[in-house]
């Protein structure tokens, strides 16, 4: 299987596209076709376990590496969960949720994050090159924590991620500052996540900067969705879910489900429509975005628009305008025409929006829908989801639980639906607690532990760890300074 890029760049394995990231014409690689999924398969599916899954499903994209290699890396990465990677939990007759936090930094960037360490490996192997791999991240919390753990102390990669400084939750930022590793560096920007997202895409598409950094011996490459290595893991479990639920005789062969996911960078729902494309029945994709509604009025009005309010608000993760995976929906929408992606792609870049035909997205997109839920009401939804199924929401999986309950309100829909739970409730226990109970806690870990006692829930011992651990990276630099901190920390480390 070859990769393409949506602004026309020609043909790469997906050992390349791995190492890569992204590719050279500013674009973002994509499958050339999408391998289908037949029910023979997801009968076979249905007595593997999820990381024979995912070796499975990913040998259909990943054609240079083998059905045991993948089998080898999947086993190797989620041992390092706790219990199952992707359970699908029952709420009532038709509403499941989808955990896909019970990994090493609670939030379902690990699910990703844990394989792709071994993929990017594998991949500079197969590719023969003699680099070492400088990984780029950008993130709105989740992703650089989980980045971080992934990547520490592997050979030959140095990672860097850039946080909004003030604009991650207390415990992300903690989880962040406390990481281990030699080969491992968390700076904080002056600036937001959109900020942090577009320096480092333009150190990629930076000829100037390539050349330096590969003078030092490095060639870049990105943990955060744009990389296919982090994209592809995450398909595999919108088709497991569907799978359980037919193993369980929850649903019948051929019935479509919706499936709603809370959205900041559009990476994770994006996955959601390549397992459709790939043959799993699906009724609706639901689009949930917090008061950073850009998605959603994309969806109703075709109208894409980052001239507008940035708010802060208790799902961080979620907190961006510039979706970047959107890009790769943009161009199926274009039929696949690299030109009429490019065009909107400069718009954007030129006048902050771009617009589409709004009676062809919903033609070619169907399937798509969106929804958001401003803060009182996701606030609402964490303490009216506990009261009545007794099941704590993070903020992030709130918005989600909003956003289906608005589009309930509006379509009459019986289908069975699967909620995306993208975190632990104890990454964002202060907010969590003061919706459940009303009565706020400042103090993190005092919040920690009243939710435990409140809710009768375990604290997961990652949480409970963190205050102890000694922060490590401190560092705060200007959103200007991006790039000249890379090549100096580059530099320090040639020196050490
Ligand atoms: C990253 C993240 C999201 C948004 O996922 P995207 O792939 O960026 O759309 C939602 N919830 C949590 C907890 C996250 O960490």
């Amino acid at each position: 299987m070859d990769f393409i890029s949506t602004r026309g760049e020609g043909a790469v394995s997906a050992a390349s596209a791995i190492c890569m990231g992204m590719a050279k014409d500013g674009g973002l690689y994509v499958p050339s076709s999408f391998p289908k999924l037949e029910a023979s398969d997801l009968g076979r599916l249905a007595d593997m376990d999820f990381y024979e899954r995912s070796a499975y499903i990913l040998s259909m994209f990943l054609t240079d590496f083998s059905y045991d290699e993948l089998k080898d890396y999947c086993a190797k990465a989620y041992i390092k969960f706790d219990g199952e990677p992707a359970p699908v939990i029952q709420v009532d007759d038709t509403t499941f949720m989808l955990e896909l936090w019970h990994g090493p930094t609670l939030a379902f960037k690990d699910v990703a994050l844990t394989l792709l360490p071994h993929l990017l490996s594998a991949s500079v192997r197969k590719t023969g090159s003699d680099k070492k791999t400088l990984v780029l991240v950008a993130t709105s919390g989740d992703t650089g924590k989980a980045a971080l753990e992934g990547f520490a102390d592997v050979p030959d990669v140095e990672i860097m991620v850039f946080y909004p400084s003030e604009g991650v939750s207390d415990m992300q930022k903690l989880q962040m500052q406390t990481s281990k590793g030699s080969n491992v560096h968390a700076i904080g920007i002056q600036g937001n996540f959109d900020d942090a997202q577009t320096a480092v895409k333009s150190i990629f598409k930076d000829p100037e900067s390539n050349r330096i950094i590969n003078e030092m011996g490095y060639s870049l490459s990105s943990a955060n969705s744009i990389n296919w290595g982090r994209l592809a893991p995450q398909i595999v479990y919108y088709v497991s879910a569907y799978v359980d639920l037919l193993a369980s005789e929850r649903i019948k062969p051929g019935e479509a489900i919706n499936y709603v996911v809370p959205t900041g960078n559009f990476g994770n729902i994006l996955a959601a429509y390549y397992a459709k494309r790939m043959g799993i029945p699906v009724n609706k994709l639901i689009v949930a975005s917090n008061a950073n509604n850009v998605l959603t009025d994309f969806f109703n009005k075709g109208k894409y628009d980052v001239n507008r309010s940035f708010y802060k608000t208790m799902s961080p993760s979620m907190d961006i305008l510039i979706s970047s995976n959107l890009e790769r929906l943009l161009f199926e929408l274009c039929d696949r025409e690299p030109e009429k992606l490019k065009e909107l792609m400069q718009s954007l870049d030129i006048y902050g929006s771009y617009e589409v035909d709004k009676e062809e997205l919903r033609e070619k997109l169907p399937e798509f829908v969106s929804y958001f839920s401003g803060e009182d009401e996701t606030a609402e939804a964490i303490s009216n989801f506990y009261d009545m199924f007794g099941y704590l929401l993070d903020p992030h999986t709130a918005v989600a639980v909003s956003a289906y309950y608005n589009y309930l309100t509006d379509n009459d829909d019986p289908a069975k639906t699967v909620i995306v739970s993208t975190a632990s409730p104890y990454k964002f226990a202060s907010d969590v607690l003061y919706c459940v109970t009303g009565k706020r806690e400042e103090d993190n870990f005092k919040a920690v532990k009243k939710l435990s006692s409140y809710t009768d829930t375990d604290i997961p011992a990652r949480i409970k760890e963190l205050n102890e651990l000694p922060i490590l990276h401190d560092m705060v630099i200007p959103k200007s300074e991006i790039k000249d901190t890379v090549i100096n920390l580059l530099k320090q480390k040639g020196h050490k």
